[in-house]
């Protein structure tokens, strides 16, 4: 499997290119654009939230629980104190790195039905919804925080089965075709449980036309906003 670094790394270049596109396009505010790359960050590391070596897991969950605690942090800043902000998105970091890690602990496998296309799905939905509710963001800005957990999310499990074959000599470890399946088929529990809470989550989740609408009213002349101009300069 790919390490930490790189997940993050690879997930902070593809995200900040999307976010920086979704910013000029959609003109969105620096802000969201932050956002957007930080869901891109989470989804490039969820997909090992299963992992069972203490060290990387402990850093792992510190590490979601900080950008859950911020998200939470700045969604609020306007209805709360500093200091009602400051305890409470403590109180959310502590959540996450404590009773959420020895939660997924005591129920996951390790690349199981978290290492999965079926579990980005339901980091999709679970996401589109909780950015709803529970971060009061509108149905458009949820659906693409959600869009790029979803790419994070795909990247990592794409990473991970590149890094199982040995470019060196072309030949394949035995972790081959575990990181990238759309279900997994050997645990029917998780695979369901999965499902289940990726329909439930789209139940609950916004209206996804608001999104279509803002991609539709997309600035005019995209070209321009992508590539620069020297790149096609002529020089006489
Ligand atoms: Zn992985």
């Amino acid at each position: 499997m790919a390490d930490f670094s790189t997940h993050v790394f690879s997930a902070a270049a593809l995200g900040s290119l999307g976010a920086t596109l979704c910013t000029k396009l959609l003109a969105l505010p620096p802000v969201d654009g932050v956002a957007l790359t930080l869901a891109s960050i989470a989804g490039g590391i969820l997909p090992d939230i299963d992992l069972k070596v203490s060290l990387p897991s402990r850093i792992l969950f510190a590490f979601l629980g900080s950008i859950v605690a911020l998200a939470w942090l700045f969604a609020h800043v306007d209805t709360l104190t500093v200091l009602e902000l400051w305890f409470a998105a403590i109180g959310v970091f502590l959540l996450v790195r404590f009773p959420i890690r020895w939660l997924f602990h005591a129920i996951t496998v390790h690349r199981g039905a978290l290492h999965s296309i079926a579990a980005a799905c339901m980091a999709t939905t679970v996401t589109a919804a909780g950015a709803s509710h529970l971060l009061d963001r509108d149905p458009a800005m949820s659906w693409m925080l959600a869009a790029f957990i979803a790419c994070g999310y795909v990247l990592h499990l794409i990473l991970d089965e590149l890094y199982s074959v040995d470019i060196s000599g072309m030949s394949m470890k035995r972790s081959f075709g575990s990181a990238l399946k759309l279900v997994d088929r050997h645990r029917p529990t998780g695979t369901i449980s999965v499902i289940v809470v990726a329909v439930i989550a789209f139940a609950l989740a916004p209206d996804i036309a608001p999104v279509i609408q803002l991609w539709r009213g997309a600035a005019p002349g995209w070209q321009d906003s992508i590539i620069p101009e020297w790149l096609f300069a002529t020089r006489y």
